[in-house]
């Protein structure tokens, strides 16, 4: 079963990538293996491309005063689909 998440920001459960109550972005990266292939789904200037890619490098180097600085290296594989924004 998938643990309950709650948005940070205002506290509401979230199941997608944006709390339904403030809008807030939600990544959850907590199942990312180093070495392993996923799919993302990005918006590349007037594109949104799925890409295959695997996930070579997380840094994470913690600070003074609760700060942390984070990096996370995908190598991409290969563009699966590529799609143009519709401009309105
Ligand atoms: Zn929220």
């Amino acid at each position: 079963m998938k643990e309950e998440l709650n948005c940070p920001n205002c506290g509401a459960p979230i199941i997608g990538p944006r709390c339904p109550f403030c809008g807030t972005m939600f990544y959850d990266f907590a199942d990312l293996e180093v070495g392993k292939f996923g799919y993302l789904r990005i918006k590349i200037k007037d594109n949104i491309l799925i890409v295959k890619a695997v996930l070579e490098d997380i840094t994470v180097d913690y600070g003074y005063f609760d700060t942390v600085d984070m990096q996370l290296g995908f190598h991409a594989v290969k563009i699966e689909s590529k799609e143009r924004v519709k401009n309105e």
